[in-house]
């Protein structure tokens, strides 16, 4: 089959691979219909280099039609159309039972010390080969993939694999109460889905910020208020100074690592690619290449008491916090990935309202085969021609 593989840092290609074949006997095999690319795909382009292997096959966001289940794959059938959750959990551990499945007891990479095993994502995250191909393995299908009705675009369901769920917990995540004010730095898909699950939750007013002009226009039409990074340089102070002064009560954090475009990153880039994989990742876990600011400026524009839901991806394991203002301010983190299947069921109910009014079929700014991805990841890594999300078409 045909797959999207990672070559090297900011180089990947369309390959033939072997296809997949069940392994276990809960496993089912998925033939692609749509997968996107997504922010975090960005990370592994780039940042996470050192955690890759030349070949693996990336993506995590992918929806498609059963073509094959194991005998112990519950009631998935051949010819359900179903979307995956991008971790990979099993619906009875601890963890799965406590709505936490990135945690999931039987999926987690114990030698790594890290949560859920993931579509796509490294060996850190059990080396599970990803959507952007044509045929997927899926394990542990009697839990994971969620049926979705016949009719309708695959858009409509596609995002319930990631970034709704991931947007709509970060929205869970923050504490919103009736008429609250919420900012949300970053508009990528992310804060896109961040900033209307945060005014379907019922918050009163969301304020966001960033620095692209289509995706500061895109989140206007959804009656979100906006600051552009160009035109203000602390955006914290002006969230305060839209708040009487007090800051927002809560704050979404959907950036991540942005090594793209920031000076300080890119250096630090340059120089650690350069080193031997083990020393380079030991730097990567130490440093973080993030500019950090979107991160800081969060805690800095939320008020006192207030409440900040990270889900933006950070890698540095070390990077310095200003321990004294969280603790001073009283504050609420949360954060983490999003467990996925904890939100499908309440966000599916949604969706298949009539009006698509998380506006999940117009998100997609670029739809291409998927021999195109390659230039999509750059297109999508740069901002450029408008691009606020990928969706690939295995098979076109
Ligand atoms: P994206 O790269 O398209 O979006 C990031 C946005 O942040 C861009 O629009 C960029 O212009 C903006 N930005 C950059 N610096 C900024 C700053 N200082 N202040 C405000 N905005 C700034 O990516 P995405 O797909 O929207 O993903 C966003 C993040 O969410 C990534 O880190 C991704 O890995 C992460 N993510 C997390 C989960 C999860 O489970 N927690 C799931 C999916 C994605
Ligand atoms: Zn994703
Ligand atoms: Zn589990």
């Amino acid at each position: 089959m045909r797959a999207l593989t990672w070559q090297g840092t900011e180089k990947v290609s369309i390959e033939d691979v072997p296809d997949p074949r069940i392994e276990a006997a809960n496993d089912a095999i998925v033939q692609v219909t749509s997968t996107a690319i997504c922010g975090s795909d960005l990370h592994l382009y780039k940042v996470l280099g050192p955690y890759l292997q030349p070949g693996d096959v990336l993506g995590h966001e992918f929806m498609g039609v059963v073509t094959e289940v194991g005998p112990e794959a519950g009631d998935l059938r051949v010819g359900d159309r179903v979307v995956v959750p991008f971790n990979i959990s099993c619906g009875h551990c601890f963890m799965c039972t406590i709505g936490k499945q990135s945690q999931c007891e039987t999926t987690q990479v114990r030698s790594k010390g890290m949560g859920a095993s993931l579509f796509g994502f490294t060996s850190l995250y059990g080396a599970v080969p990803g959507g952007q191909a044509e045929l997927v393995r899926v394990p542990q299908a009697q839990y994971g993939p969620v049926k979705v009705p016949e009719h309708g675009a695959d858009e409509r369901y596609l995002y319930l694999s990631d970034i709704l769920p991931t947007g709509w917990q970060a929205a869970k995540y923050a504490d919103i109460q009736p008429d609250s004010t919420v900012a949300v730095f970053g508009l990528g898909p992310v804060g896109q889905f961040a900033t209307r699950s945060a005014l379907r939750q019922g918050a009163g007013r969301v304020i966001a910020v960033d620095r692209v002009d289509e995706r500061l226009a895109l989140a206007r039409s959804f009656g979100i208020e906006t600051i552009d990074l160009r035109e203000v340089k602390d955006p914290a102070a002006a969230i305060k100074d839209m708040t009487g002064g007090r800051g927002a009560d809560s704050v979404i954090e959907a950036v991540g690592m942005e090594a793209h475009g920031s000076p300080v990153a890119e250096t630090a880039f340059a120089v650690v690619n350069k080193l031997p994989k083990p020393l380079a990742r030991a730097m990567t876990e130490n440093i973080g290449f993030d500019q950090l600011a979107a991160l800081h400026a969060c805690f800095d524009a939320v008020r006192r008491g207030g409440t900040v839901s990270v889900v933006g991806v950070y890698g540095g394991a070390a990077d310095p916090m200003n321990m004294m203002l969280m603790f001073d301010k009283n504050l609420t983190i949360r954060m983490g990935q999003a467990n996925v299947r904890q939100w499908t069921d309440e966000l599916l109910a949604i969706l298949e309202e009539d009006d698509d009014v998380l506006g999940a079929e117009s998100l997609a700014t670029h739809h291409l085969p998927l021999e195109d991805a390659p230039s999509a990841y750059e297109t999508f890594q740069k901002k450029e021609d408008g691009c606020i999300k990928v969706v690939l078409k295995p098979g076109e």
